[in-house]
């Protein structure tokens, strides 16, 4: 890979004629968030010090690979918390938990380690907020998503999801003067964006939170796709199905008109894409690992894409702390022998 980072205003155009060569642009920022670097090394630093089993509620984060790898570092994965056996460690995915889990989880007198990402949590804060002041709230984002069904369980009475403009037609609320939004962190900023508007055409004393609720790292991912997919014949987003953030990037880059692609790794290539390309540009959703980013960019190479060129469009250096019950864990580990020489 060339190692130089370059800018991506220098990519030469998809049209351009000086080079023949089947190429690769690696988007940088890519992969891995800050919140989805922390929950995982919640999971195997839990592991690590309380040993296995260490049930995990729901897919820690919106990866396959991940999952199946921390499965087998001995992680237990549920769906829900009354599958969790009462007194056990459990812990929170990166999405967050309604309180009607954290009640559940209380009952069930089980250990929680709380893995929500600190960008779930201002929503959930904002949430509560509003409905205390009296607010209805409008929450947009994808109903089956389980940051949405975390967040909506912070005032579900006073909560109404919407998913599209048009659903914002069809919302009644007891006072349209006192009406709150807030959004899933892992939206298509240009779909929330047209969303928000529908709001406030039709609630114009609408509030919102004081900074938006999309995150840094969606926000990023899709600002990179949007520098370079114009210099692409295709994007290929590395990624699993129920990641929202990765679909995201697919539809960012289709609706430039650059041809995209979610896969989960190079088997999920199909050759046949890469037929008339000869500029392929790679991301990879804020769940998914870089070995997988890696697997990709080789079965490129081994197709005939010699040239590989990482642009990065902005610096990323976000960085999250862990949560208490963690950092009291880490405090109270024996500390092991140094090694002899
Ligand atoms: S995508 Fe954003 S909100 Fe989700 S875990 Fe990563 S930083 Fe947090």
């Amino acid at each position: 890979m060339t190692a130089t980072t370059i800018d991506p205003l220098t990519v030469e155009p998809r049209d351009g004629s000086e080079s023949s060569e089947k190429r690769v642009l690696l988007l940088k920022p890519r992969g891995f968030c800050a919140g989805v670097v922390r929950a995982i090394d919640i999971v195997k630093i839990a592991l690590e010090t309380f040993g296995a089993p260490i049930y995990v509620r729901k897919e820690i984060v919106h990866n396959r690979f991940v999952v199946n790898e921390l499965a087998e570092k001995g992680a237990i994965f549920v769906d829900e918390i009354d599958q969790v056996p009462e007194g056990m460690r459990v812990i929170y995915s990166a999405h967050g938990v309604s309180p009607a889990v954290r009640q559940h989880s209380k009952d069930l007198n089980l250990k929680v380690i709380d893995a929500t990402c600190p960008l779930v949590t201002k929503v959930h804060v904002e949430a509560v907020k509003f409905a205390k002041q009296g607010y209805s709230l409008v929450l947009v984002g994808h109903r089956d998503h389980d940051e949405i069904e975390g967040t909506f369980g912070e005032a579900p009475d006073v909560t109404q999801i919407v998913s599209s403009a048009k659903e914002v037609e069809n919302l009644k609320v007891p006072d349209p003067n006192r009406v709150a939004y807030l959004t899933q962190t892992t939206l298509s900023l240009d779909e929330a964006r047209d969303i928000i508007h529908a709001l406030k055409e039709k609630f114009p004393n609408i509030i919102g939170p004081h900074s938006q609720d999309i995150c840094y790292a969606t926000e990023n991912r899709q600002t990179a796709v949007k520098n370079v997919a114009h210099n692409a014949d295709l994007v290929l987003v590395v990624g699993s199905n129920n990641s929202s953030n990765s679909n995201r990037l697919v539809e960012v880059s289709r609706n430039l008109g650059t041809n995209g692609y979610l896969i989960d790794n190079s088997e999920a290539i199909d050759p046949a894409w890469l037929e008339t390309v000869s500029t392929v540009a790679i991301t990879a959703g804020a769940s998914a690992p870089e070995i997988l980013v890696e697997d990709v960019v080789n079965y490129l190479r081994q197709k005939g894409f010699g040239s590989v060129e990482e642009v990065e469009v902005m610096p990323e250096n976000v960085r999250f702390g862990l949560p208490p019950e963690i950092v009291q864990a880490i405090a109270s580990a024996p500390v092991s022998a140094p090694a002899s020489v």
